[in-house]
């Protein structure tokens, strides 16, 4: 009997599924790297620096000490209740927030997953504010329900309103995403927007998934998170780590807050699918919320750094009059227009930089906005500077060609 030549057809689980562009903008940098060339990589979202030794030291304790086992699904009990402290600092609604309200996860990607996989599904829409982070179009798609695309309004740093969402719902809608800071482009939304928001979510009976793992990295005001301004967290699901603000990104700690009942659902999904997230690191975790004014000090310091990056990158860049830019007020990206009017400009633009210039930046066709391009400004600033130098240089050989 002769065997079919290619066996492998997708199911219908992931035949929509593409990569994420970030990964493989930065996993193509590498090579080029591993190949010899010189690249600045303004492609990854992954903060330059180490994480805090006080971090890494009660980790090493941890695992001296036994943690090498198995915990509790959702997991240990200090942490969950270190995150229910703060996130209760926050919260002044009704169900007073505990912590059999968390689920410890493996990164606040799995942590998306989880809550998307839990309420939504076939037939379900979602809304997505667009540009948004690639990876909620893919995980919202892997749950089979519609992920439908609200465009923000780019003089507004493309932030959606209350007023565009109403406008692109149906009877289907059932849920939302929100992310402030934004990635891709470093919209932090206004208190008052927010409230809104909500507002129209809890008067149509929307899950909200408010993923608010850029918080502490913002600005000129710390950003409003939705337990600042929501009433009622009945269907309100936070998500956020330790990746981005304590530089935590490869200890893959993420976690929910949600109504209990939604708690109990997205654990017995994480106990079929990953259990616990490595116990190691939820101790890295614990110390990094249980480090006080020392860890926050270092926390503060890297927020200056990204802010000093910011504000120099945005001086080179403005030096072109003619590149659209998004100033942003959080996260550490820069999203800007590519030069030029092709429907694929980003992504032309991102290719010609990477293999003409040595530097990696993501197209915004990964964020729903293919005439964009995002550049992470995560790295040391002499770099920065280089690479925002040569990105005008390139922006305006492009316009002209
Ligand atoms: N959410 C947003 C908006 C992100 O930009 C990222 C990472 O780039 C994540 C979630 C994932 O973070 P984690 O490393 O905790 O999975």
């Amino acid at each position: 009997m002769s065997r079919p030549a290619d066996p492998f057809t997708p199911s219908l689980n992931i035949a929509q599924l593409k990569e994420s562009a970030t990964i493989a903008a930065s996993a193509r940098a590498r090579a080029l790297k591993a190949a010899g060339r010189t690249i600045i990589d303004l492609g990854i979202g992954e903060p330059d620096f180490a994480t805090p030794v006080s971090i890494r030291a009660a980790a090493a304790a941890a695992v001296e000490a036994g943690a090498t086992k198995y915990t509790a699904t959702e997991g240990i009990l200090p942490l969950r209740e270190a995150i229910a402290r703060e996130a209760a600092g926050r919260w002044k609604g009704p169900l007073p927030i505990s912590a059999t309200d968390v689920v410890v996860s493996g990164g606040s990607k799995q942590s998306l997953f989880n809550a998307c996989f839990s309420l939504f599904g076939p037939g379900d829409e979602v809304l997505i504010p667009t540009p948004s982070w690639t990876s909620y179009y893919e995980i919202v798609g892997l749950t089979r329900a519609t992920a439908v695309s609200v465009m923000g309004d780019p003089a507004d740093g493309y932030r959606v309103n209350a007023a565009t969402l109403a406008a692109h719902a149906t009877e289907r809608t059932r849920g939302l995403m929100l992310n402030s800071p934004c990635n891709p482009t470093g919209a932090v939304y206004s208190a008052a927007a927010l409230r809104e928001i909500l507002a129209l979510a809890a008067d149509r009976g929307w899950w909200v998934i408010s993923d608010e793992i850029y918080r502490h990295i913002a600005y000129d005001a710390p950003a409003t998170t939705a337990f600042d301004v929501a009433t009622d967290r009945d269907r309100l699901i936070i998500v956020d780590g330790v990746a981005k603000s304590y530089a935590m990104t490869g200890w893959r700690i993420g976690w929910t807050v949600s109504a209990p009942a939604v708690a109990k659902a997205m654990t017995a999904l994480q106990s079929h699918t990953t259990s616990n997230p490595a116990a190691v690191s939820q101790h890295a975790a614990l110390a990094a919320l249980n480090g006080g004014e020392a860890v926050m000090a270092e926390v503060r310091a890297m927020v200056s750094a990204f802010h000093a990056r910011r504000d120099a990158a945005l001086r080179i860049l403005q030096q072109e009059p003619a590149i659209q830019i998004i100033p942003p007020d959080g996260a550490f990206y820069l999203y800007f227009r590519a030069p030029g009017d092709a429907p694929d400009a980003g992504t032309r633009f991102a290719d010609r930089l990477l293999e003409q210039h040595g530097i990696a930046i993501v197209t915004g066709a990964a964020f729903g906005t293919p005439q964009w391009v995002r550049a992470s400004y995560a790295t040391a600033q002499p770099l920065v500077e280089k690479a925002m130098r040569a990105i005008v240089a390139a922006w305006r050989d492009g316009a002209v060609s």
